[in-house]
């Protein structure tokens, strides 16, 4: 997508601390953290939010829940991380990207708000 900044990073053409990558997911640390460790684990093609995914997409969402977790373990949280998605801009979803937010490296309160 011609105007999205997450494809843009998939590309290269914007610069991104990239903490993994494979041939379908990325995972690059967020400009704003929140929390010692936050990474934004995305799919390289566009897809908008986890509810615009088509039943075609199932083996690249299982690939990004993968990713996720080899982004967890290469970021030393492995042991304990959140993931999660907003989706929808009620949900505090800014960029219209399908990505996961990994954050560790803090006492995760439980509900998030
Ligand atoms: P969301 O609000 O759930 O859509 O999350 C978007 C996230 O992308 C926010 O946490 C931003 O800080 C982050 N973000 C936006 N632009 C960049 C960028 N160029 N590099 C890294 N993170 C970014």
């Amino acid at each position: 997508m011609a105007d999205c900044i997450f494809c843009k990073i998939a590309a290269g053409e914007i610069n991104a601390r990239i903490v993994y990558e494979d041939p379908d997911t990325l995972a690059f640390l967020d400009l704003n953290p929140q929390a010692p460790t936050h990474a934004l684990v995305i799919p390289r093609r566009h897809i908008p939010r986890l509810t615009a995914a088509a039943d075609t997409d199932a083996e690249l969402l299982g690939k990004l829940q993968l990713a996720a977790a080899r982004t967890a373990k290469a970021l030393k949280v492995d042991g304990a991380f959140r993931l999660v998605t907003n989706n929808g801009k009620a949900a505090g979803q800014s960029v219209d990207h399908l990505h996961y937010h990994l954050l560790g490296g803090r006492k995760l309160l439980w509900p998030p708000g």
